[in-house]
């Protein structure tokens, strides 16, 4: 039987998920439930219908390791000029882990860099077998707090802590990526926990994402609640304190 993914979108020219121009390939599935989430679509596993722009559409499709690879191929040229490649996210890409680690060998066997996004929640033996086939981890740090964490994303963090703390020990290469959210972890308090704990876990290098707004409406059109309704959105300018704690922290910190 062939094996197939469920995947939401593929986006072509992605300039913020890994290094040079990449394409990004969105999973279906999710196994937190992030309350400032912009993607609430993409949290169900499986194929479904909801509503998009104000029409109700299905969301989501099987696809095949093959299909997959021959849509992003088509770019193959700007990967090599630009020194990028292809990026799994979600969702969560390890909710799929046997067809997103069918769809990286075969990648990888073609000579594309391959990139994954993760919160990084998935038992041990899963994680470890997963992260054999990827070049590169852009993994999700939310909060050290593990009560807070639970509260605001409806998982503990010891797991993916260790899992983090696995693929650095691994030597696979690991950018740290911070959603910096208000009423969460936007505060300079957290922000000292966070860059103690990714420098002492051995990260080098740590993405900045400020909260914004772009899932709002989603929420209103699925008729789901909304916590951070009406919060104002962040952006650099109101974070400098907050980046130059990981940068005194010997960190290579920036915005994305
Ligand atoms: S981990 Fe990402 S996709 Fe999952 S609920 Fe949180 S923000 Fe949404």
């Amino acid at each position: 039987m062939t094996l197939t993914g469920q995947i939401f979108n593929i986006q072509r020219f992605s300039i913020n998920d890994g290094p040079g121009i990449r394409s990004t390939i969105f999973f279906c599935g999710c196994p937190l439930s992030c309350r400032w989430c912009s993607n609430p679509e993409s949290q169900n596993r499986f194929r479904h219908e909801a509503l998009a722009s104000g029409d109700r559409k299905l969301i989501g499709r099987e696809w095949t390791v093959n299909e997959v690879l021959e849509e992003v191929e088509k770019d193959r040229d700007f990967y090599e000029e630009s020194g990028g490649g292809i990026t799994l996210s979600g969702g969560e890409v390890l909710q799929q882990h046997a067809f997103a680690s069918a769809l990286l060998r075969e990648a990888r066997r073609r000579s594309l860099h391959c990139a994954v996004e993760t919160t990084g929640y998935a038992s041990h033996e899963v994680f470890a077998e997963f992260i054999r086939n990827v070049d590169l981890l852009l993994f999700d740090m939310k909060h050290c707090n593990r009560e807070i964490h639970y509260q605001k994303t409806g998982v503990y963090n010891d797991q993916i802590l260790e899992n983090m703390r696995f693929a650095v020990n691994s030597h696979v290469p690991v950018i740290a990526r911070i959603p910096v959210i208000p009423k969460f972890n936007a505060t300079l308090s957290a922000a000292r926990v966070m860059a103690a704990l990714l420098r002492e876990i051995g990260i080098h290098e740590v993405h900045l994402l400020p909260f914004h707004q772009l899932g709002e409406k989603k929420y209103e059109q699925l008729k789901l609640p909304y916590e951070m309704k009406g919060v104002r959105q962040l952006h650099p300018e109101n974070l400098q304190n907050y980046l130059q704690i990981f940068l005194d922290a010997g960190l290579d910190c920036s915005f994305r």
